[in-house]
């Protein structure tokens, strides 16, 4: 016997692993998670929090907490610019205000929040959900057969080994996953494109920033590109870079020779201003790399976050790629475990989350270029497209979805002219202050419907009856609601616990009972009843 069972182990619990647990628990899932180190990140590493991902901890409850720290640690709504150095020249203003021209689409905002700050939140919700987190605790292998995963782990104080039995295993370890490793899977793309470092460090900074409002400022000039961000009160930040040398024919290794004289040179390069005391608090190596892997499960382990993805910190979409992957995978593992759903539902993670990963992969590497290497331009990029379009603009193609007859397999569109397609995210709409239709989910399948659509409200407890799952049917007042979701005022939205879009009817049916049974049994790929 092993010594531990669970629903779903998670190996990992940084960013991704930690969101994982906590969608889990939302769903009644109390997953294991192992983690390497003694507690969640030491490093800031991550911060920009993408409007997709504050509606996914807004539907977690941790939307308000979350706003809060992020206040404490930076001044909201900075541009993401470029400079020659801090205290010199500007070179460009990619973003001028984080939230400029955004807000209309979601109910919540784009914000910085560093992994040592989101990550004890993140802790704290999935402890309360249930979640059984065993920190200092290392997976060292794992087998699998067509019932179970198998994993042997190792309490790292004592050394002690146990074995810890699971029906799914989620690899959230890391973009040098070794379950990706053991799996076999390879990582296609870019490759590894420097050897970047990071430098955190303190110095009297609001002079250089001469009352600017800067979330993110990337760095280049002759002598290195990459990027700063700066923390309040402006003492304290980090330098991220990626090449040095001739930009043209740059030095892509940090790592080797470096010492903290060397990183203080490349503190005053960026600066610009050799006046300013400067002490370096640590140093972090690590891989600018654009690789995708090439299948994102196995059996019953699935792939997550940098495991599944790895892309140039340019736009900010690593973790929030990872977070979308555990929220897209947690409602399935929870539906199939309780049996709502065929198994097959869990197939249809990775065309969902490998075209996302993909593109954002694709659009993280053409911002590095663009932005910090135009060296690696060598006619292969893919044209940049609207960063909404990236963040929440993503669609799936699967058998989760229910596609039209004029739907199409676009990849992303932008979310104002998604309107309620299938594969698409369900679009916002405030239903009354502070209420958001993407408040009706989360949890359950959802039926939207408009005023005349009585016919559904009546057949949506009937139909969940039959297929034994909770089906909450809402009849949306508000005005533009047919038009934002693409339907008449006689037709309904069958949205998924995740927030997509599953199947629309633009208007009404004869009978639509046995229509929406046929539809959910599809989409949760069950046998039709
Ligand atoms: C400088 C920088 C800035 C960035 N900025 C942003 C940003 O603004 N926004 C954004 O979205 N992303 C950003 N990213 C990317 C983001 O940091 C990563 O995508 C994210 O941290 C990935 O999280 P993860 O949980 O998948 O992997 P990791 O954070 O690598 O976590 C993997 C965890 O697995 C554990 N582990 C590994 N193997 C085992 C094992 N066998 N047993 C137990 N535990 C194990 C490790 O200890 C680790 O804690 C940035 C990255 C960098 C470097």
């Amino acid at each position: 016997m092993p010594d531990v069972e669970t629903p779903v182990l998670v190996v990992g619990g940084s960013l991704v692993g930690m969101s994982a647990a906590v969608f889990l628990g939302h769903h009644g899932i109390g997953a294991t998670v192992v983690e390497h180190h003694r507690g969640t990140a030491i490093h800031p590493r991550a911060a920009l929090i993408t409007q997709r991902s504050m509606e996914a901890f807004r539907t977690i409850g941790i939307e308000k907490v979350v706003r809060e720290e992020s206040e404490k640690q930076f001044v909201q709504d900075g541009a993401v610019m470029a400079v020659e150095t801090l205290a010199g020249r500007e070179l460009a203003w990619f973003i001028a205000n984080l939230n400029e021209g955004v807000r209309d689409v979601s109910p919540t905002v784009r914000l910085f929040i560093t992994q040592k700050l989101l990550e004890p939140l993140l802790q704290k919700r999935a402890e309360e959900l249930g979640a059984d987190l065993r920190f200092a605790t290392e997976m060292i292998s794992f087998e699998q057969d067509s019932a179970s995963v198998t994993a042997v782990v190792q309490q790292r104080d004592t050394s002690q080994t146990y074995r810890i039995r699971a029906r799914y295993m989620i690899a959230a370890d890391g973009p040098r996953s070794g379950i990706r490793e053991q799996l076999g899977i390879p990582m296609r793309g870019r490759g590894i494109l420097s050897n970047s470092v990071t430098i955190y460090f303190r110095a009297p900074l609001a002079p250089l920033l001469r009352g600017r409002n800067l979330s993110v400022i990337l760095v280049s000039n002759s002598s290195l590109r990459g990027f700063f961000r700066i923390e309040k009160p402006f003492e304290t930040g980090f330098l991220v870079v990626n090449t040095t040398g001739n930009p043209a024919h740059p030095n892509e290794d940090l790592w080797t020779g470096l010492t903290n004289d060397r990183c203080i040179e490349y503190l005053r390069a960026a600066l610009g201003d050799d006046s300013v005391p400067i002490t370096v608090d640590d140093v972090m190596k690590w891989n600018t790399r654009a690789d995708v892997a090439e299948r994102f499960s196995e059996g019953r382990v699935f792939l997550a976050g940098d495991a599944a993805h790895v892309m140039p910190p340019y736009g900010g979409y690593g973790g929030n790629t990872g977070i979308q992957d555990a929220h897209a995978l947690a409602w399935k593992l929870a539906y199939v475990l309780r049996r709502s759903a065929g198994e097959d539902l869990l197939s249809t993670y990775e065309p969902e989350r490998h075209r996302a990963g993909s593109m954002t992969t694709e659009q993280a590497y053409t911002r590095y270029v663009t932005r910090e290497a135009k060296y690696l331009d060598r006619g292969s990029l893919q044209p940049q497209v609207e960063d909404l379009n990236v963040e929440m603009g993503y669609s799936y193609d699967s058998s989760a979805i229910i596609p039209e007859s004029d739907a199409d397999s676009r990849a992303h569109e932008n979310p104002r002219e998604s309107r309620g397609r299938p594969g698409s995210r369900a679009p916002h709409l405030w239903l009354e202050p502070g209420v958001s239709t993407l408040d009706l989910f989360g949890r359950n399948f959802s039926l939207l419907t408009s005023a005349e659509g009585t016919g559904w409200l009546q057949a949506a407890p009937l139909a969940a009856q039959r297929l034994g799952i909770e089906l909450d049917a809402h009849q949306i007042g508000h005005a533009n609601f047919c038009d934002r979701y693409g339907i008449s005022a006689a037709g309904a939205v069958l949205v998924r616990p995740d927030g997509f879009v599953a199947w629309r009817s633009q208007s009404a049916v004869d009978s639509p009972e046995a229509t929406l049974v046929r539809t959910i049994s599809a989409v949760l790929n069950r046998p039709l009843l």
